[in-house]
């Protein structure tokens, strides 16, 4: 059985959450008590657990032999670094908190983000909502097997052949995919293979999170022009052209469903007369019910209300498909050529709370689009 530790400094938080956390099917039994960090550090190496679950503060409670003066952020940067003389103890650390916490750690701290492969609101594990907790059961299991497939092909392979092992496809296939950039992120310049939470912190931040090489089913939509509350039909159409097929199944596909990007291409040249960028989203839905029998919906622009529009992208605020004439671009200092550059439909321009939340922002040169549409001078088509 997996094995897993919380880290609050509220007793009671402590107990509730594990306990809610132990409902993912990973142990939560054992308690690590944010006493010292060279304790915390000793009682971790000792423990050896496969994920790490921590809350923002550790310095509320006063109590005999805690020294209360750290947090999360401080706690994540000594694991890491420790973890660095302890490899086969490298574990994924998870941020749990409310959202006034998060956003306390983050918003001075840019980097601290790097010392967490993810984080979640503590309301989600406590919400009856069973698909909210479902969806971070996931990814903690996700993590897990993430972390521990890294870890396995990292020892068993030539960092020349690193990129392509962890991605998990053949040297034939491995050629077609652009993905220059990726091999120098995972393996330092001394030819060898980077700490396994380095690796994962690339491919989760860039490849699992970010569309580009690999594709979500939002992605997928957009590209295919399909109404986004259309889920029964992304469905039917999946099985008739055998999407399964284009799954990805490299490491973290386990908590993340992605498609190749170069599989889904190809099909579609062979399958489509034209390619679907050239297409209305009417005029892709027509061809693909003509060609699979289907009764697909085609998708609505939320600004212009007409499905005669080119979709290209999820915006990456509300995933619904976007045109890249009514969406901006996202500033994004980590694009690569095996990523796609983010968009943010019009709608959700005027978002700021949310873009804030999510730590998306809009590309400099579109900042006068911004302002037009913030201050509606840019109106909708029909107003
Ligand atoms: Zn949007």
């Amino acid at each position: 059985m997996t094995t897993g530790i919380f880290i609050d400094d509220d007793e009671t938080q402590q107990t509730v959450i594990s306990a809610l956390l132990a409902e993912s099917g990973i142990d939560f039994s054992r308690i690590v008590e944010p006493t010292k960090i060279s304790e915390i550090k000793a009682r971790i190496l000792e423990l050896a657990p496969d994920i790490i679950v921590m809350d923002y503060r550790l310095d509320e409670v006063r109590k005999e032999g805690f020294d209360s003066d750290f947090r999360a952020g401080g706690l994540a940067q000594v694991l890491r670094e420790t973890f660095l003389d302890h490899p086969e103890k490298d574990a994924p650390i998870v941020l749990l908190s409310t959202e006034t916490n998060i956003r306390n750690l983050f918003t001075p701290d840019k980097t601290s983000h790097d010392l967490f492969d993810m984080w979640f609101l503590k309301g989600t594990v406590q919400s009856t909502n069973k698909s909210e907790k479902g969806r971070v059961f996931d990814a903690l299991s996700g993590l897990i097997s993430g972390y521990s497939d890294i870890k396995r092909i990292r020892d068993g392979t030539e960092p020349g052949s690193l990129v392509r092992s962890l991605l998990n496809v053949n040297e034939e296939e491995f050629s077609r995919i652009q993905s220059d950039g990726l091999k120098p992120l995972i393996v330092n310049a001394a030819g060898e293979a980077e700490a396994t939470h380095l690796i994962a912190r690339h491919f989760l931040s860039r490849l699992i999170r970010r569309p580009g090489i690999l594709l979500d089913e939002c992605s997928l939509r957009a590209k295919l022009g399909i109404a986004e509350g259309d889920t029964e039909g992304f469905k039917t159409l999946s099985e008739a052209a055998g999407f399964n097929a284009f799954l990805y199944d490299g490491i973290f596909a386990g908590g993340w469903r992605r498609y190749w990007r170069h599989r889904f291409n190809s099909w579609a040249a062979q399958t489509i007369d034209q390619p679907l960028s050239g297409m209305t989203a009417t005029k892709r839905i027509e061809d693909l019910n003509t060609k699979f029998g289907l009764k697909l919906v085609p998708v609505v622009s939320r600004w212009s209300g007409s499905s005669d529009e080119y979709f290209a992208v999820a915006c990456r605020v509300c995933h619904n498909p976007t045109e890249l004439r009514h969406s901006v671009a996202c500033f994004d200092p980590l694009i690569a050529v095996y990523m796609e550059r983010g968009r943010i439909c019009y709608d959700c321009v005027d978002k700021q709370d949310e873009l804030d939340r999510i730590q998306i922002r809009i590309d400099e040169n579109d900042e006068k689009l911004v302002d037009d549409i913030r201050s509606n001078r840019l109106k909708r088509p029909n107003e």
